[in-house]
This record gives C-alpha cells, sequence and structure tokens, in this order.
C-alpha cells in the first residue's frame, strides 16, 4: 500500500482538503482561498523586486562613489602636468 506523506492540505488556510478538492488536484479549500494566497504571493514578489532594485541602486551609487574616489586618489598621485587645469 502506498502511503501518501502528507494529506493535501489548503494553502492558504491549512485546513484538510476534501476529496473532492484533492481528486481534482485542488490546492486550496475555497476560490477565495486561491485568490487571498495568489494575491500574497503576488505582493510578496513585488516587494522582493522592489528590495532588489533598491539594493542595486545602493551598489551602484557605491560603484560611482568609489571611483570617482579613485579618480581623485589618482589625479592626486598623478604627475602635475596630468592635472586638470582648475
Ligand atoms: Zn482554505
Amino acid at each position: 500500500m502506498i502511503r501518501m506523506k502528507m494529506k493535501p492540505k489548503c494553502l492558504a488556510c491549512h485546513k484538510e482538503l476534501s476529496l473532492f478538492s484533492r481528486l481534482a488536484r485542488h490546492r486550496f479549500c475555497s476560490e477565495q482561498h486561491e485568490q487571498a494566497y495568489m494575491a500574497e504571493l503576488e505582493e510578496l514578489a513585488l516587494e522582493r523586486l522592489g528590495c532588489a532594485r533598491a539594493t542595486l541602486a545602493v551598489v551602484q551609487h557605491r560603484q560611482r562613489v568609489l571611483n570617482s574616489e579613485e579618480e581623485a586618489r589618482h589625479l592626486e598621485n598623478a604627475s602635475p602636468l596630468l592635472r586638470p587645469i582648475a
């Protein structure tokens, strides 16, 4: 006999699914819970995306600052002939 490791439960409320839901391979006990779960997932995905974008902006800003600091140091150490005329 094949035993199921886990009884299928609604992904939103974790209630055990009815036999009909299981047979239909539903993952939610109701349409409302499916919609709520999907909305939450979407929100999470957008949040993560926003977070990734913010991180990228910080990294890019930092890179620009480092580049300009590097450039300034380079100019300080360069021969007076290579320095830009103020
Ligand atoms: Zn549910």
